[in-house]
């Protein structure tokens, strides 16, 4: 939306007060976020009546998932479009027809293309590649399906030519996204039937753009997975030995009434493929606690999973009873108190093998991507090493940098300490 406004001749600024439009994207993946939306909403309409807002537009899942109902509930709004409609942005502001309709949703089909503007306002050095929307699954607590509607996959030359762009304007590290990544090119197929592409052949393509450095994979489906996927994380040199794959439970049953389709033990032979193929392989993942039935024996299993396993990166979400989910019709849905004191246990489990693991990189050199100032100190850089993915896992913080280090640089850094997810260290090539 930033590319296509860019390109409409619209000017970005920085504060809300100084804006003629702002455009809200919502989340509606569970209440709390949807509720966040609609406050922010409600915030910035003040300022039409406060400043100088001449119109206000809703995005996003919120809008795909409540559609025309939302008009009667903010009235303040001028425009809502859905998921599959972002890049109708220009011509909806730009429609100066009193009677055109408020609302703007289908089917979520759209995807977009190379051709597509885009702006990578987040970072100098380091962009999010979104590989495909929607997907196939049918996980019992997810929305994401009824949102984002069924996987549709980018063609592997429209994704080299966004990667290449991005990578002309600076971006060394591509962060590969999308709902369902092992999916990928599933649906690709060409006039004969034929596949056209996996996710090794997209990776494979990707690696051979020169200036690029760092390839990194989210969001893979345990089950599925790829050999080519396997073979590029083993072999080549610009696919980091890095792999996020939520995993969401251990216990049978859980799992079974996740509809994750896979079972503990098809997890395990699952982690063992990949840590055969790659051996010094960083995994992350996700789970939920407190699914509908989760038992303290469920919750056990999956404490001692994680034990067992050692991750390099966890994230533990509580389960939130979501409307329009089948999850949510369950019995056996657990106490808040319950859910969070899970929550707090796993991941005070997970700081402890974080902190361990950490501990033994002290006095190693490991490559990391200058990323800018520290948040808390302007004598110190920060940077992110291969094994740590951004937003999500730890940072590595630099002292006494040299002259000359720039965003966008990989450093040897010699690691001095270590906290319980960040590395601090100096700059030694
Ligand atoms: S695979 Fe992910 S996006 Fe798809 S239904 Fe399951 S949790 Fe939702």
């Amino acid at each position: 939306m930033v590319g296509a406004l860019q390109q409409g001749a619209y000017e970005m600024v920085d504060d809300a007060e100084s804006a003629d439009v702002i455009i809200v994207n919502t989340c509606s993946f569970i209440q709390p976020a949807t509720q966040e939306s609609i406050d922010t909403v409600l915030e910035l309409a003040k300022l039409k009546t406060s400043g100088g807002l001449k119109k206000l537009v809703v995005t996003g899942c919120m809008v795909q998932r409540y559609g025309k109902d939302l008009e009667g509930e903010l009235p303040e709004v001028d425009a809502f479009l859905g998921t599959g409609e972002y890049h109708r942005i220009v011509d909806v502001l730009r429609d100066r027809n009193e009677d055109a309709p408020k609302t703007h949703i289908d089917v979520p089909m759209y995807l977009h293309d190379e051709l597509a503007p885009r702006i990578n306002s987040w970072s100098k050095c380091s962009a999010y590649l979104k590989i495909s929307e929607g997907c196939d699954h049918r996980c019992a607590f997810c929305i994401i399906p009824t949102l984002r509607g069924k996987l549709r996959s980018r063609t592997i030359p429209s994704l080299v030519t966004e990667a290449e762009r991005l990578v002309a304007e600076g971006v060394v590290e591509l962060n590969l996204i999308s709902q369902d990544s092992t999916a990928y090119g599933r649906d690709l197929r060409g006039v004969e039937g034929e596949r056209q592409g996996d996710l090794g052949d997209l990776m494979r393509a990707l690696a051979k753009i020169d200036k690029l450095r760092w390839i990194r994979l989210h969001y893979a489906y345990p089950h599925g997975l790829p050999d080519s996927l396997l073979d590029v994380l083993a072999n080549e040199e610009k696919v980091v030995r890095y792999l996020d794959i939520p995993l969401q439970h251990a216990s049978g049953p859980m799992l079974k009434a996740m509809r994750r389709g896979v079972t503990r033990a098809g997890q395990e032979r699952i982690l063992e493929r990949v840590r055969k193929a790659v051996p010094d392989i960083s995994v992350r993942t996700t789970f939920i606690v407190g699914f509908p039935g989760e038992t303290d024996a469920d919750f056990r299993e999956l404490y001692n999973f994680v034990e067992a396993q050692q991750f390099e990166h966890v994230g533990v979400f509580t389960y939130f009873q979501e409307d329009g989910t089948d999850a949510a019709k369950l019995d056996g849905q657990v106490e808040d108190a319950v859910k969070k004191s899970r929550q707090k246990e796993l991941m005070r489990l997970q700081k402890r093998i974080s902190k361990k693991r950490l501990k033994g990189l002290i006095g190693t050199t490991v490559p990391v991507l200058i990323e800018g100032l520290s948040p808390e100190s302007d004598l110190l850089l920060r940077g992110r090493t291969d094994r740590q993915a951004p937003d999500v896992d730890g940072q590595v913080f630099i002292q006494n940098a040299p002259e000359g280090v720039a965003i966008g640089q990989i450093r040897d850094v010699r690691i001095a300490q270590t906290g319980d997810y960040d590395l601090v260290g100096e700059i030694v090539d």
